[in-house]
């Protein structure tokens, strides 16, 4: 993938988001800490969301020290509501990495960034460009379907030859004085301008460089895998000491969260069905159903805890858990 006016472009762009770049908190520091975390709360989640959370986070969290001190149990309780928990955990190995290894300084090398866990190269050169202004190259999947239809490229973005080619033209395009203008324009033209369903290239800052003839056509993905439907069995079972609950193992993907204990369909054949929840996440569609247990139908297992109720909101769950405990706590058997 290449363009023959990838330096045009680039300062294109810059004029563009010199004139109107959106402000948000992110933008306004060049804190590698601070840039890395909002790198990391954007990964997975929209602005608007990551709005409402990261000038709390920052504060909570201000430095790399401050989340290294923290449990893993208050980090994934702080970052509650904004999903994909590995983020969160990654970003905590991360912190400290950063204390223990390099004595609380932010490494300024792309060796020891990339090093640092939960970091990949779109990452790197986001701290590079944003914090220090140098010209490194980005590609995230907004940059991908810019650079797509800027050179009306049919390769599939997510293929090895379609990621060489995106990186070759970030490192051949990226402005060389202006990095950090550029970096973030790029990013916003996608955000914003050359959106996925409907690009606005009536607007757009590059058109008169774009060769796309059908941009909605592009970019070319692999195909998607099917989306696979779950159904769990989980168990409401209040005594005196609390809800029983489960605390997820390590090496699974909710590690360190808690959740209603799960049973087979077998062992909650004849106990009433109370809630019902539907909801999809990632290539999943899940159907969770819930039962009232008791004494004589279940005991704990390995891993499941009576947690009392005035101790819920300290404890990190992921949402769909939490959303389905308060329904129940609040609406009773109406829910199902
Ligand atoms: S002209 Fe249209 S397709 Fe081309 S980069 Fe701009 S918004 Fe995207």
């Amino acid at each position: 993938m290449n363009h023959p006016h990838s330096h045009e472009i680039a300062q294109a762009l810059v004029d563009w988001f010199t004139q109107c770049g959106k402000d948000y908190p992110w933008r306004r520091t060049t804190d590698p800490w601070a840039i890395l975390v909002s790198e990391i709360m954007l990964q997975q989640t929209t602005i608007p969301t990551v709005l409402g959370r990261y000038e709390k986070w920052m504060q909570q969290f201000p430095t790399p020290q401050a989340l290294a001190a923290a449990s893993e149990e208050e980090a994934l309780r702080s970052w509650e509501g904004l999903g994909y928990y590995r983020r969160v955990k990654s970003l905590r190995a991360a912190a400290l990495v950063i204390t223990e290894k390099h004595g609380g300084i932010f490494p300024e090398s792309a060796e020891e960034i990339l090093a640092l866990p939960g970091v990949g190269d779109y990452t790197v050169g986001a701290i590079l460009s944003f914090a220090w202004n140098r010209p490194a190259p980005i590609v995230d999947a907004n940059v991908s379907r810019v650079f797509a239809r800027l050179c009306n490229d049919y390769t599939p973005i997510d293929s090895p030859a379609g990621k060489r080619a995106q990186w070759a033209l970030a490192a051949e395009m990226v402005h060389p004085s202006q990095p950090r203008a550029y970096n973030s324009a790029l990013m916003e033209l996608g955000q914003m301008v050359c959106t996925p369903a409907s690009p606005a290239c009536i607007i757009c800052p590059v058109r008169a460089f774009c060769l796309a003839q059908n941009p909605t056509d592009l970019p070319v993905k692999t195909p998607h895998k099917e989306i696979t439907s779950l159904t769990h069995h989980d168990i409401w079972y209040l005594t005196n000491e609390g809800l029983l609950l489960e605390k997820q193992a390590e090496g699974s993907r909710h590690a360190g969260l808690y959740r209603l204990p799960q049973r087979e369909p077998e062992q909650v054949r004849n106990l009433p069905l109370i809630c019902k929840q539907q909801y999809n996440v990632t290539r999943y569609n899940v159907t969770r159903h819930l039962y009232l247990a008791e004494a004589s139908h279940t005991s704990p297992k390995e891993g499941e805890e009576f947690i009392p109720l005035h101790r819920l909101n300290g404890i990190p769950m992921a949402s769909p858990d939490r959303k389905l405990i308060l329904r129940y706590l609040q609406k009773g058997e109406d829910s199902v």
